[in-house]
């Protein structure tokens, strides 16, 4: 008798097996445990699942299992699953999934997506595709042209529906939804849910499964969290500190915006970290190879904005960080979901400007229910209970880099970087009020402190 917690316990077909023995997978995760039977049985299924835990095989799987065993032929223009995503990036990662799973079987992926030639797409559609992955804009202009036609889909899904409608994407998957038969399988995944994932639930699904691995709008128990309270202006030497002094290699850097995500990108190329952006004004290929050499090992950095990196995938990515905090709190989750990922351990550091993120810091512990933990770096953070109760000193230039004597040398064989002066950080149990009386920064200079011999400026109790 099979063990239970086996892929072949799940009922897949035997060219799905080696697939995955191929790919190193040797135990269900929790999602797949649970999705892939309830997929399998043919019925529509709700997935609370956020990225990292398994849930594109989880979809892919089922699907290629179910196509493999109907006897109906996809024809050509007309494919037979759907897999609908926000970014381009994600759809050539599950396209890339599908193909890997399905590697033993006689059944064709293919993705479509923006930023890329209509043309060179259209053609590669002139074959029979059985699983189509599209972004929803560039899957309409598709339609629109005649190349493809949503006439056979049996199985749709939604990937990261959540994501979708951040994006505006509702009328258009609405669109979409009214150019397919009504009989069909409706998959939807989500990271978080509100009342407008909860509507499009309820008119998409018909007596879900419902399968829920983490709970909803919580971060993953894997991914270490920690954050530095660190003025704006000296988040970049931070940042350089942080990875030079502790070796972070594959880190992913989120910005908040396009523009900081290129400033950002160059100034830690200049510190001497290979560093790349991502984001939507890149062209396309431009994208895809920064995505590739950040895969590879070739980029130490990637710097890229929220969604740009909603199709990240990298085996194990080991570090995120948060150079700003997201407006959106639920944007949090997701982004320290990068981390972490199906069995992996992550780490997600935050920097934190006291004077102006407490709010959406607060936000975000609310959404979480905890506290996340403070680190200290002396030198460049600042000590919270101190932010309520002096200014500081305001002829402070900003911190060495090297040999900073006072400033609290982070040690790689610390987790996180915690201090090494025997200090841990905070642990308050109260977010701290915002903006109460702190000092106002001033702005390390337009040369920048990196390197410079500079006397570490000293907030508060710090160190
Ligand atoms: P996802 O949540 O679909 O984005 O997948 C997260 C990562 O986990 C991907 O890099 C997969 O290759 C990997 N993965 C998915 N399922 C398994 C499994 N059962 N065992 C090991 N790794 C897995």
């Amino acid at each position: 008798m099979q063990s239970e917690n086996t892929f072949a316990a799940l009922g897949l077909a035997e060219p799905l097996l080696r697939a995955l023995t191929e790919a190193g997978y040797t135990t269900p995760t929790p999602i797949q445990a649970k999705g892939i039977p309830a997929v399998l049985a043919g019925g529509d299924l709700l997935a609370a699942a956020q990225t990292g835990t398994g849930k594109t095989a989880s979809f892919s799987l089922p699907i290629l299992h179910r196509l493999m065993e109907s006897a109906q032929r996809t024809r050509t223009g007309r494919p037979r699953a759907l897999i609908l995503t926000p970014t381009r990036e994600l759809a050539a990662q599950v396209d890339e999934s599908v193909r890997t799973y399905g590697q033993h079987l006689p059944l064709r992926s293919f993705a479509v997506y923006g930023g890329v030639s209509v043309f060179g797409q259209s053609k590669a559609l002139r074959r029979p595709v059985d699983i189509l992955v599209a972004t929803p804009g560039r899957l309409l202009d598709h339609i629109s042209q005649g190349t493809l036609s949503l006439s056979d889909v049996e199985i749709l899904v939604l990937d990261e529906a959540d994501r979708m409608l951040d994006m505006g994407f509702i009328r258009d998957i609405r669109k979409i939804m009214d150019k397919m038969p009504a009989k069909r399988q409706n998959l939807l995944f989500s990271a978080t849910f509100n009342d407008d994932i909860r509507a499009l639930a309820g008119s998409l699904l018909t007596n879900p499964a419902s399968v829920d691995v983490a709970p909803r709008n919580t971060t993953a128990e894997r991914v270490d969290q920690s954050l530095m309270l660190v003025p704006q202006s000296k988040k970049r030497d931070l940042l350089v500190h942080l990875i030079q002094e502790q070796q972070w290699f594959q880190v992913l850097v989120f910005s908040r915006t396009k523009h900081g995500a290129d400033r950002l990108a160059e100034q830690l190329t200049r510190a001497g970290i290979p560093t790349a952006a991502l984001h939507g004004n890149k062209a396309q290929n431009a994208r895809t190879r920064a995505l590739d050499q950040f895969k590879r090992g070739k980029l130490q950095v990637l710097v890229a904005t929220d969604i740009a990196a909603r199709g990240i995938d990298v085996d194990s990515l080991p570090m995120v960080v948060n150079f700003e905090l997201p407006n959106v709190p639920e944007d949090y989750v997701h982004r320290i979901g990068r981390t972490g990922r199906a069995g992996a351990e992550g780490k997600a550091v935050s920097l934190v400007c006291p004077e102006n993120e407490m709010k959406q810091l607060r936000a975000i512990e609310r959404l979480i229910q905890r506290t996340v933990e403070r680190i200290t770096v002396g030198g460049y953070t600042v000590d919270e209970a101190s932010i309520s109760r002096q200014r500081p000193p305001r002829d402070a230039k900003a911190p060495a880099q090297r040999n900073g004597h006072r400033h609290g040398r982070t040690n790689p064989e610390q987790p996180n970087g915690r201090s090494t002066d025997g200090k841990r950080g905070l642990h308050p149990q109260r977010a701290p009020r915002d903006g109460q009386g702190q000092g106002r920064d001033k702005p390390a200079g337009r040369h920048g402190g990196q390197g410079r011999d500079a006397r570490p400026r000293r907030f508060g109790n710090v160190d």
